[in-house]
């Protein structure tokens, strides 16, 4: 026997050993795309002609008229406007609602779509947001059994193409989570599990939040106040502290307003859900900086709101922005619209921010430099400069001028391979046979 398991120790070693040989090597071809316009959404600065060198995954250099070098790759993008990737920070990639069967209850799409088809259905919705120019999305739960955990580390290994993932895991709640189930449902049948973790006291608190960080979640989503026992101030920072040893975040979602006070108070990372927020727990929120997700549902999308709601989510964002809140571009699109992309839904959203009055260029910002920050990639992904991974996108246009701009993406680059252009999809260098990225990201 002790042969045997020295065998084994050796063989994994080996395993190990060759897994990062197998790691592909930064600087194996040189990539040099010609931007017409490159814009920086952080200063909300234009400039033309700039050159973009790209060695592997990585951009080495960015100036005006820089040489290129001998046997590069030459991109042409000379007649777009060159930005980075955008950031949804509220989606769910591996649940898709739909009016058949279901009449857009996801209480019934949990029932009848399991989870393995519902992480293909992840694998799917991602590469058709990464077409929109999603480069990275914060996908909040309601995933089945862990499906966002697997569609990230899908996408890091290399089996596929797809945005940069930052998963919650399974939405930690008290007893019920966002449903209402029957007790034959609830208890005989424990159905809240896995769309909701149960956590009702400070013991299970801390196990939840342990099996989401052991199961792969990079962010920790908890229901604030979806049922009246909701959780306090102390129990939310119980979230915090323990999150933090896994270094994670906690994103709150809320729904009423001493809810959303409660999770103000406790210090939250980030809120979900535009609801219950006004204009006093907007200056709160500015004064703490907690990123505001507000998933606001444009009235396009008709049968996903109502007037009145759209109303008020349009007066809503327009007030958090006055009161210069740490705006984010989310938008919680979870279902099928018949003849568009989960990519077209998601870029449907800008009608709110448009109807809102806020700046083209404030706008973009949101949608890139506070997105990256709140989804805390900002250190290696996101601004366009050397020494940051290639995520970029081009459209004909100028969203600086007009946001819509950014509807019509044509160019999408993602880990330095090119995933989309002329506005046609190639996704092909994605597809591996292997975890050509290393069998050991988790
Ligand atoms: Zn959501």
């Amino acid at each position: 026997m002790l042969t045997r398991a020295f065998t084994l120790v050796a063989i994994l070693l080996a395993a190990a050993v060759s897994a990062e040989a197998q790691a592909p090597t930064a600087g194996s071809t040189v990539v040099a795309i010609r931007a017409g316009r490159l814009i920086d959404p952080e200063t909300g600065t234009i400039s033309s002609n700039q050159v973009i060198l790209i060695e592997g995954s990585r951009i080495t250099a960015v100036g005006p008229g820089l040489p290129v070098p001998p046997g590069a790759t030459v991109i042409d993008l000379s007649g777009l406007t060159v930005l980075p990737g955008l950031v949804d920070t509220h989606n769910h990639l591996a649940l898709t609602y739909k009016d058949e069967p279901e009449s857009n209850v996801y209480y019934f799409t949990y029932v009848m779509d399991s989870t393995p088809l519902r992480a293909i259905q992840a694998a799917s919705n991602g590469m058709q947001m990464l077409a929109s120019g999603f480069t990275v999305i914060r996908d909040m739960g309601n995933n089945g059994n862990y499906a966002d955990t697997a569609l990230r580390v899908a996408i890091e290994q290399g089996w596929i193409p797809g945005p940069t993932i930052v998963n919650s895991g399974i939405i930690i709640g008290g007893m019920g989570g966002q449903f209402w189930p029957t007790p034959e449902m609830a208890v005989d049948h424990k159905i809240v599990y896995p769309e909701y973790l149960d956590a009702d006291t400070p013991d299970e608190m801390v196990k939840a939040v342990r099996q989401n960080a052991l199961f792969g979640a990079k962010v920790i989503k908890i229901c604030v106040d979806c049922k009246p026992w909701g959780y306090t101030v102390d129990e939310m920072r119980l979230f915090m502290s323990e999150s933090a040893k896994a270094g994670l975040k906690v994103e709150g979602h809320i729904q009423t307003r001493d809810g959303a006070r409660r999770a103000i108070e406790a210090g939250l990372w980030s809120l979900a859900h535009d609801g219950p927020l006004d204009d006093e727990l907007h200056k709160l929120m500015a004064q703490k900086g907690i990123w505001r997700a507000g998933t606001e549902t444009p009235i396009v999308l008709t049968g996903h709101t109502t007037k009145e709601r759209y109303d008020r989510s349009v007066k809503g964002l327009r007030n958090a922005w006055e009161n210069k809140v740490a705006l984010t571009f989310s938008t919680d699109a979870d279902y099928y619209v018949p003849g568009k992309t989960r990519g077209e839904v998601a870029i449907e959203f800008l009608q709110t921010w448009k109807d809102a009055g806020i700046p083209a260029r404030d706008i973009l910002k949101a949608m890139t430099t506070n997105g990256f920050a709140c989804a805390e990639v900002e250190k290696v992904r996101g601004p366009i400069r050397a020494g940051m991974i290639a995520d970029l996108i081009a459209v004909p246009g100028n969203p600086l001028d007009n946001i819509d701009a950014l509807r019509d993406v044509q160019f999408v680059m993602k880990d330095g391979l090119v995933f989309k252009q002329n506005g046609v999809m190639t996704p092909g260098p994605f597809f591996n046979g292997g975890p050509v990225k290393g069998w050991r990201i988790r």
